[in-house]
Formats: structure tokens, sequence, C-alpha cells
């Protein structure tokens, strides 16, 4: 491996990628980095990408951005989790609330006592004890640590955002901050022909950008990574079948829901996140099943408000880099790979790709154990997310067309038919490798997805019957008051902006 003190750091592309990582990694090293962004106005950014998942809020808080001011600026709304509807069947709706749902035991976790009393014929739904669906379903929002007076956790949310607002809010952040932004096309990448490493930029203007570490932040089009270092694309599309996606912004038509609607249809499924000023639609689908034409009538036929925005196809293949780390280029954002946004995680990925840049920074030579490291653990995070997302389409009773009836009889990874193994035969659910997805997410997309376990782990008999019966009772009522005291998501948004 070369020798090489890393010193300017460059940064191609200033998508959501290419701002985050400058942003956070000026945060952190700009004392000893020097950090050049290069973005193309010709080309822009995918423009998408509005719903997060709770870690945003450590990202925003280590960029040391207030949330009211990042309410403000991006017209966010509050997200408390994602309602599935049509997944299972036709007409049947659950949702993958954040948050913890009723009361842990220690090594017995809640889901345990509901499953014993529904084999004893209770009926009682396992999202009655979720605080964050039954505040969703009621529109309701606060900021709420605790449930007062308890130990039991509060409300855990995300933001619904408009993605170009936030890349223009962190480019200013990051700016202000001592970031060099260039505006220019990348037309050839400059390589030490012996190593292979890149060594500059150079834009069609002619200007040279010399570099010691290239952040790939290109998008789709992943030009330092694979067009230029030809690193390699592991396929997940036989898992992941869609690999299309057209979206259209409306006008708002109601009040922002506090939690995204996906609506699965006959060959994909529709997003809809509510945002303070418009709506974001997509349809994510699969060009084998359905034509553009046929996607774009599907949307706009199932669209409320007016479109303010043509609706614009994005193509995309589902899989990662096979290095996110090659020689001295890194990817980071859509150019590392690409998981469709069922749970809208690839903002996520950015920020703990960023994370783990810092604490594997090679200051003063690029070591094969840091890139190899690097790597090893952008596996590991993407594969373990990979397979959350294949589940919702495994685990679906629909046979009404012939997407639906390939996603129930596809193969699947085999870490995933383990973890619906463990769960149909036990009940259990093991995290596994700090995976970011608790086990809490995947009951929910389970019982949600119709998945029966057979058994419940034995510790939840130390309550009776009668213990069992007042648990219930008890939460049940703790959180129905607790939901009734909130504010409303809209009254929330209002004293934010008058603030
Ligand atoms: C349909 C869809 C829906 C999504 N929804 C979500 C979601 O809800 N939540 C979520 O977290 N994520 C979502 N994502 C992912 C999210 O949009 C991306 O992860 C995020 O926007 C980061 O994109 P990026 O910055 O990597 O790429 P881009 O936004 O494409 O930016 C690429 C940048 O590189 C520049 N560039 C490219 N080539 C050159 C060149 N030759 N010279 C100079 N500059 C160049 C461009 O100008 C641009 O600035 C979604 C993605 C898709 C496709």
């Amino acid at each position: 491996m070369q020798q090489q003190k890393i010193k300017q750091v460059i940064i191609a592309g200033g998508g959501s990628a290419g701002w985050i990582t400058a942003s956070l990694l000026n945060k952190v090293l700009g004392k000893v980095i020097e950090i050049t962004l290069i973005e193309s106005d010709q080309i822009g950014t995918v423009g998408v990408g509005e719903a997060s998942i709770p870690p945003i809020q450590h990202l925003n808080g280590a960029l040391g951005i207030r949330e009211s001011e990042f309410i403000k600026a991006t017209q966010a709304t509050i997200k408390l989790g994602i309602e599935f509807e049509n997944w299972r069947e036709q007409n049947h709706k659950y949702m993958h609330a954040f948050g913890d749902i009723g009361k842990d035991f220690p090594f017995c976790e809640f889901y345990n006592f509901w499953l014993k009393a529904k084999q004893q014929g209770n009926a009682t739904d396992f999202w009655d004890f979720s605080l964050n669906y039954q505040a969703a379903k009621q529109h309701k929002f606060t900021h709420l640590q605790h449930i007062p007076n308890t130990q039991l956790t509060g409300l855990n949310y995300a933001y619904h955002f408009d993605a170009t607002l936030y890349g223009e809010f962190l480019k200013e952040l990051a700016i202000s901050r001592g970031v060099k932004r260039i505006e220019g096309k990348i037309a050839h990448v400059k390589q030490c022909t012996e190593s292979g490493f890149v060594t500059a930029l150079e834009l069609s203007s002619g200007q040279i950008i010399n570099g010691d570490l290239f952040i790939d932040c290109t998008g789709l089009s992943a030009l330092l990574i694979e067009k230029t270092l030809n690193t390699g694309f592991e396929d997940w599309s036989h898992w992941l079948p869609c690999d299309s996606a057209i979206a259209v912004q409306t006008k708002s038509t109601a009040d922002p829901v506090p939690y995204t609607r996906s609506i699965a249809r006959d060959a994909g499924w529709q997003w809809q996140i509510p945002l303070q000023h418009r709506v974001g639609n997509g349809l994510v689908y699969s060009s084998r099943h359905l034509t553009d034409e046929q996607a774009k009538q599907q949307l706009l036929d199932n669209i409320a408000g007016e479109p303010i925005t043509e609706p614009r196809v994005i193509r995309f293949k589902t899989g990662r880099r096979r290095k996110q780390w090659h020689k001295n280029v890194v990817a980071i954002g859509l150019s590392s790979g690409f998981l469709e946004p069922l749970e809208s995680t690839s903002i996520h990925l950015i920020q703990t790709a960023v994370i783990r840049l810092i604490k594997l920074f090679a200051h003063n030579n690029i070591e094969q154990s840091l890139v190899d490291t690097f790597n090893q653990q952008s596996q590991t995070e993407i594969e373990r997310i990979r397979d959350f997302i294949i589940l919702h389409y495994k685990l679906t009773d629909r046979t009404d067309s012939a997407f639906w009836r390939q996603c129930k009889q596809m193969s699947i990874p085999k870490s995933l038919q383990t973890k619906i193994d463990l769960f149909k035969d036990t009940g259990k659910i093991i995290r596994q490798d700090d995976e970011l997805f608790a086990e809490v997410a995947w009951q929910q997309v389970m019982i949600g997805q119709g998945l029966k376990a057979q058994d419940y782990n034995p510790l939840a008999d130390a309550l009776n019957d009668e213990q069992l019966a007042e648990l219930f009772t008890n939460l049940k009522t703790l959180i129905s008051t607790t939901v009734k005291q909130l504010p409303t998501h809209n009254e929330f948004l209002a004293r934010i902006k008058s603030n």
C-alpha cells in the first residue's frame, strides 16, 4: 500500500452524501485536514430522500444544528413510524413504529407476554402497547423522553424533510465553517500509473484539483469507485426486485400526518411523505412487471393533491459496491450501493459511513488494515439492513400479481432464513453485529406480515394469568392517557415555527 500522508480531502459530488460528509468531516477533523467539494450544477442531484430514521437526530446534534432551525429550514414534519398497507394482503395494515412496545422484563421481551396471552385467546392488538403507534394514528406529538412517572420510554421519532433544502442548509453550514466548494463537471480522473491511486480530478474547464484522499459522492454514476477503479458490484436484485422509481410532488390536501405511508401496489409500492409545504409521492416498481408509462399512470391515479412537479423516473440497481474503500477512494452515498427506500435507510448509511471513516481515518498512511476493517463493517451493516427489507417482500400472502407471487416464492439469504426460522420455532429474535434494526422492529414486521411464532419464552410464565391481565390493562391505560394529553402534531409544528 502506498505511503501517503492525508491532508487534502476531495469530495466528488454535492448531493446529500457530499454535504453530510463535508459537514461531519469538517466538524471533527477540520483542524487537521483541508476539505474541497466539487459539484456540478449541470448534473444536479437525485433530488429524493425525504424520510429518515431516529439516528438523524444524532447527526444534526453532532453538527450543532438545533431542531427548530432544522424543522424550519427543511419544512420538516415528524415521523413516528411507517405504515405498511396491503403488504401482507389487500386491505391489511400494520405499522413499523419507532420506540419500544409494552414493557420488557430482564431477558424476556414484552412480545413474549403478548404471545402467551394471544395463545390463550386474548385478542389484544400488539400495537395497543405502542405509544408511537397510538400517537401516530391520533396525529399527536411532543418531545417526551419517558411516559410521565414511569421508566417507560416516551416517543422516539425521526423526520420527513425536503432533501434539497437540507442539502442547501448543510452546504451553507459547511462553507461557513471552511469547506471549499468548486462548481464544475469532473471530466477526467487522473491516477498514478504505478499504484492506481487517484491523484487529481480534472474539470471540463481544465482546472485540476489534486488530493490525497478522494470521497466518491457522485451518486449512482459512481465515477471514482466504479468507473475509475472498477471495484465491482454485488447485485441483490434477485432478492429485491424493484429497479425503478417514479417521483412526483403534490400540493397538500390535509394536515401532515406524523408517519410515512407505504402502500403495496401490483408491482411494487407507493410512498407518501407529508411535509409542511407539500407531499412527496413516489412509486417504487419492478420494470419487468410494469412499464414506466403504467407506473406513471398508477402513481397519478393514486395521489390526493395536484402535482407540482413533472413525474420523474429514476432507475437503480440494488446491491453493494464490493469494496466501499479501495486504494485512496472511499464511496459514500448512492455510489457505494443502494437499498430501496422502504425503511428510509440511505441517509442513515451515509451518516454511519462518515462516522466509520472518521474513526478509521488514515492520517499518516492508508494502511490495508484500516481499509479492510472499514469494508468489513460496511458490508455487515448493509447486509443486515438488506435482510430486514427483503423480509417485507418475502412474508407476503399476496398471490394476486406475478410480482407478489415471485416475491413469495423467491429464495432468500441464509442469514434471513435463519432469523425467520428462529422466530417461527421459538419467538426469539437475536440482534446481530450491532445491526441497525432492534428486536422490536423485526417483531413488528414479522407479526405484521403474518409470521406466527410457535412458542414463547418460558420466562413469560413468571406472570400468572391475573398478573398478565393486570399488566395489559395498566399499560393500555397508561398509553391512552398519555396520548390523550399530547398536543397535536400540527400544534407542535406551529409552536416550533413561531419560535
Ligand atoms: C427513489 C428514491 C427514494 C429515496 N428515498 C429515500 C428516503 O426516503 N430516505 C433516505 O434516507 N434515502 C432515500 N433515498 C436515497 C437518497 O436519495 C440518497 O441516499 C441521498 O440523496 C444521497 O444521494 P447522493 O448524494 O449519493 O447522490 P446524488 O444526490 O445523485 O448526488 C450526486 C452528486 O454528484 C455530482 N456529480 C455526479 N457526477 C459528477 C461529475 N462528473 N462532476 C461533478 N459532479 C458530479 C452531482 O452533481 C451531485 O451533486 C432514495 C433514493 C431513491 C432513488
